[in-house]
C-alpha cells in the first residue's frame, strides 16, 4: 500500500497514492505503508549521521536525533516491557544499522506525481490483466476456501494481491527490522514506525516468521499484500493452520489474511464496488466528492445513470459520486467496498485501480470516458502556486501543501464558476494561468 504520495507498499500508515482522498481529513487505518508526504521537506545533512559499512551516510531528519546505538538500546527497554524476550530482540537486531537510502527514499519529494490515469496505465496494464487471469485460474480453490469465510470477492483479493506484489513476484526483499528501526530512529514521523518496529518484533516473538525471513518494502509493508506489522498483528490470519501466519509463502495465509481484513472494514458480501456512469446536465458538483454520500434512490432521482444509460444497481449501501479527473474524464459512483478498498490504502487511484484491475480479470471492459490525457502534468510547485493564488484571489484552499483536497476543491469550484466553468473542483494549468490573469480580490 501507499502513502499520499506514489510509491508502491500496504498497510498502517498515513499516506495515500496519486490522488489523494484529501489532506483534510485523517486517514483510516492502511494496511499498507506510505510512501514520503508531500509536504515533507528534505532532510538536511546533521552532524549525528553516522556512517555504514557501505560508506554511506545515514542523516536522521532531526538534529536532536540520538546515536543509532543508543536509540537503540532505549527502544530495548521498550520492547522487553511490550513483551518482547531479550534474546529475539537481540536476533533480530544483529546486524541491524540505518539504511540511507531508506532515508532518502522516505524523504523524497517528487515534483511530479502521476495522474490518476497514469497511475491506472500501469497498475491496469493488459499484461498485468493476463497474470491477474492465469492467478485466478490457477489458485481458483485455495482462493474460494480462503475468502469464502469472509464473504470477500475472490477477484479483489487477487487485485490487491497483483497490485501490492505482482501476485507475489515483487513482495519487496528489505529486511524489515531494519528498514523499521532505520525510519523509527531518523525519519521525520518517527512515533508510526516505532509502533510497527515493536509490533514487527512482537510478530517475532510469536513465531510466525524469522527474523531473516521477515522482508518487505523499504517502508515495512510485509509479504505478499503488503500487510504493515500493525496491520499484520491485528488482521492477519492463518489460513492454512499450520499455526503460523505466514504472508510471504502461504497462499492460504495471504488471502485469508486480505480478506479478513477487508471485511473487519466493512466490506459488503455481494456488493460491486461501483459503476462508471453519466451525471445529468445540471448536476450540482459540489456533491462529487468521496464523502459525500446519499442512497442510490436519491442518486438515481437526481439523473445519475450507467454510463450507457442503464439505471444504477439496486446497492443498499451509502453510494457517493467521485470524478478523479473532473468532468472531462471518467465519473463513479462508489458504494461501501469502494471504502473499503479506502481503508487498505487511502487513495483513490490505488482504490480504482484494485476495483478496476478485479473487473477486468473477471472479463469486464476499459472505462467508457476517455481520461484527459491531454491535459498537461502540475507540478508540486505549481499545485502550491494554485493554493496561493486561490487565496489571494479571497478564496480559502486549506493549508498550501500541494495536496489538492476537498478544501482545495471548494476553492476551485468557486473560482471556476465565477468564470462560467464547469465547477468540478479538478486542478489543471490551465486553470491556475486563468488564475494567474484574475485581478486579485
Ligand atoms: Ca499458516
Amino acid at each position: 500500500m501507499h502513502f499520499r504520495s506514489l510509491v508502491l507498499s500496504p498497510i498502517f500508515l498515513l499516506l495515500a497514492a496519486c490522488q489523494s482522498t484529501g489532506a483534510d481529513r485523517s486517514p483510516p487505518p492502511q494496511a499498507t505503508a506510505p510512501a514520503a508526504a508531500p509536504e515533507q521537506t528534505a532532510p538536511s545533512a546533521g552532524t549525528t549521521g553516522i556512517t555504514t559499512p557501505s560508506g554511506a551516510t545515514a542523516a536522521p531528519t532531526s538534529p536532536a536525533t540520538p546515536p543509532f546505538d543508543d536509540w537503540v538500546s532505549r527502544l530495548k527497554v521498550d520492547a522487553l516491557a511490550a513483551g518482547v524476550t531479550a534474546a529475539t530482540f537481540d536476533r533480530a537486531f544483529q546486524g541491524v544499522v540505518p539504511d540511507p537510502d531508506i532515508l532518502a527514499k522516505d524523504s523524497a519529494q517528487p515534483e511530479y506525481t502521476r495522474p490518476v490515469w497514469a497511475y491506472l496505465d500501469t497498475a491496469v496494464s493488459s499484461a498485468n490483466v493476463a497474470a491477474g487471469q492465469t492467478a485466478l485460474k490457477g489458485n481458483a480453490k485455495t482462493l474460494t476456501e480462503a475468502t469464502r469465510p469472509y464473504g470477500v470477492d475472490p477477484h479483489i483479493v487477487v487485485a490487491i494481491w497483483g497490485i501490492e506484489s505482482l501476485f507475489g513476484k515483487n513482495p519487496g526483499d528489505d529486511n524489515v527490522i531494519s528498514a523499521l528501526a532505520t525510519l523509527a530512529w531518523g525519519s521525520r514521523r518517527p512515533d508510526v514506525f516505532r509502533q510497527n518496529l515493536i509490533d514487527a518484533l512482537l510478530i517475532l516473538q510469536a513465531g510466525d516468521i524469522d527474523a531473516a525471513d521477515m522482508r518487505g518494502s523499504w517502508a515495512g509493508a510485509m509479504g505478499q499484500t503488503q500487510f504493515m506489522p500493525a496491520a499484520f498483528r491485528k488482521y492477519a490470519v492463518d489460513g492454512d493452520h499450520d499455526g503460523k501466519r505466514d504472508i510471504w509463502n502461504s497462499l492460504p495465509d495471504v488471502f485469508a489474511s486480505t480478506a479478513n481484513y477487508l471485511k473487519a472494514f466493512g466490506w459488503k458480501t455481494g456488493e460491486p464496488w461501483g459503476a462508471e456512469v453519466k451525471l445529468p446536465k445540471k448536476f450540482d458538483w459540489d456533491l462529487a466528492e468521496i464523502d459525500t454520500t446519499k442512497t442510490v434512490a436519491e442518486w438515481s432521482a437526481m439523473g445519475v445513470r450507467l454510463v450507457h444509460g442503464g439505471k444504477l444497481p439496486r446497492v443498499a449501501s451509502a453510494a457517493s459520486i467521485i470524478a478523479p479527473a473532473g468532468h472531462r474524464g471518467p465519473v463513479f459512483i462508489v458504494f461501501q467496498n469502494f471504502r473499503t478498498l479506502l481503508a487498505y490504502n487511502n487513495s483513490i487511484s490505488y482504490a480504482l485501480a484494485v476495483a478496476h484491475l478485479a473487473d477486468r480479470i473477471g472479463g469486464g471492459g476499459e472505462f467508457v470516458a476517455q481520461w484527459p490525457r491531454d491535459e498537461p502534468p502540475m507540478s508540486l510547485t505549481d499545485k502550491q502556486d494554485l493554493q496561493n493564488r486561490l487565496a489571494a484571489h479571497g478564496l480559502d484552499p486549506g493549508e498550501v501543501d500541494g495536496v489538492i483536497g476537498p478544501k482545495t476543491r471548494i476553492a476551485i469550484r468557486q473560482f471556476q464558476r465565477e468564470i462560467g466553468e464547469v465547477p468540478d473542483g479538478f486542478a489543471t494549468l490551465v486553470l491556475l494561468n486563468k488564475l494567474r490573469a484574475a485581478k486579485s480580490s
